[in-house]
């Protein structure tokens, strides 16, 4: 997961304007919401409501999405595995650059592994890294279908599919979870804010 440092003669600056200032100004904490779970599980559909939720309070927050991310910064990155390995590195080095710019961060891909997970809490203070677990049965997903995935992964059209044909690996100790088999999106939403506004990171 770690690549090598590459350059040599490079130097860190500190620069004037800090982190606490920038979050000073905005009046919150610059944290990563790393959202979690099976395609149809709900990320994308929940991140997009808490960003939306914290707009209209005033806050900044900034939803980095899966497909998204493959059409700029990593259109030349395929599904190999070392190609998903740098895709989620980037993604999770991009993260730290926007909560250090102190902006909420809200990230939705599935990324099934804990590996994965696990290296962008380490790249982070852990108080600014959220794992969101956004869990679900297999059957809703399959019922949800949004993009009809499911369907294609069942009929053999789309191969290594996550919770068919490839792996997911369940977070052991995600900060939240949210059920989205049980609660609908606005009480999903309202746990995620409840869990901020407790950790007094809005
Ligand atoms: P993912 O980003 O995990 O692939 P999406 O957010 O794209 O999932 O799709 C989830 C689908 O399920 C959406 O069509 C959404 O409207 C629907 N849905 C139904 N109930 C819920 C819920 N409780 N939470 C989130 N999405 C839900």
């Amino acid at each position: 997961m770690k690549s090598k440092q590459k350059s040599k003669n490079i130097k860190w600056h500190e620069h004037k304007v800090t982190q606490l200032d920038r979050e000073k100004l905005l009046n919150q904490i610059g944290v990563v919401l790393w959202f979690t779970g099976l395609s149809g599980s709900g990320k994308s559909t929940i991140a997009n409501e808490v960003a939306y939720t914290l707009y209209e309070m005033g806050k900044l927050a900034y939803v980095l999405d899966g497909d998204n991310i493959r059409h700029g910064l990593n259109k030349n990155l395929g599904f190999s595995p070392e190609d998903r390995d740098e895709n989620i590195r980037r993604i999770c080095e991009v993260s730290k650059l926007f909560a250090d710019a102190g902006l909420i961060t809200c990230t939705a891909f599935i990324s099934p592994y804990k590996k994965m997970r696990d290296f962008c809490r380490e790249i982070l203070d852990s108080s600014r890294f959220f794992e969101i677990y956004c869990k679900v049965s297999i059957q809703t997903c399959e019922k949800r279908d949004p993009k009809g995935l499911y369907k294609k992964a069942r009929d053999g059209k789309v191969k290594e599919f996550t919770g068919v044909s490839a792996p997911y690996e369940e977070p052991e100790n995600p900060e939240i979870i949210v059920d989205t088999d049980k609660y609908n999106v606005r009480e999903c939403v309202e746990i995620i804010l409840t869990k901020l506004r407790n950790e007094k990171i809005i």
